[in-house]
């Protein structure tokens, strides 16, 4: 059969399946959704999350936030690499957030407030902490930590 013959067979054959569902009540919207992509780290997001996101991409790479941060890298073993990663590029891939949430829990909201005041880009760092924290939380939370990490993590965020 020519491939794309086959395409469009297959095509109709999703319309029509997905029709069908649909006449007989099968639930789609959020909860498809989610069924569908939670497992990859994706939950929705929501009608104000979505008017935020465009200032979430702000960052210029300038390094000023990871000043002052070796200490915690290095008392993070390894899974926090700074300010600057979570900002540029650590918040824009949702399927990563579990794993950024993890690396951000070595640095305080306290923290990033201060950061922020130094920022020429104006990140809103705690705003992007924010969202990376409640979409890794609805798709199951930071990766956990390794043992010999477990005992450096700083006090829990409030
Ligand atoms: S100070 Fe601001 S612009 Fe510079 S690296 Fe950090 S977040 Fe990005």
């Amino acid at each position: 059969m020519p491939p794309r013959l086959k395409a469009w067979l297959l095509l109709t054959w999703a319309m029509l399946k997905s029709l069908v569902k649909r006449l007989f009540g099968h639930r789609g919207g959020l909860a498809a959704f989610r069924r569908n992509y939670d497992a990859d780290g994706l939950p929705p997001v929501t009608a104000d999350e979505r008017r935020d996101l465009p200032t979430f991409s702000r960052c210029i790479a300038c390094g000023i936030c990871d000043r002052g941060e070796g200490e915690r890298i290095a008392a993070s073993g390894g899974a926090y690499r700074g300010v600057m990663p979570l900002m540029l590029s650590a918040s824009r891939s949702m399927p990563d957030f579990r794993a950024a949430a993890y690396s951000l829990s070595f640095v305080t909201d306290e923290v990033l407030a201060e950061k922020e005041k130094t920022c020429p880009a104006q990140v809103p760092m705690r705003r992007i902490a924010a969202f990376l924290r409640a979409k890794a939380n609805e798709v199951g939370g930071p990766w956990p930590l390794p043992p010999h990490v477990e005992s450096l993590r700083p006090p829990a965020q409030p």
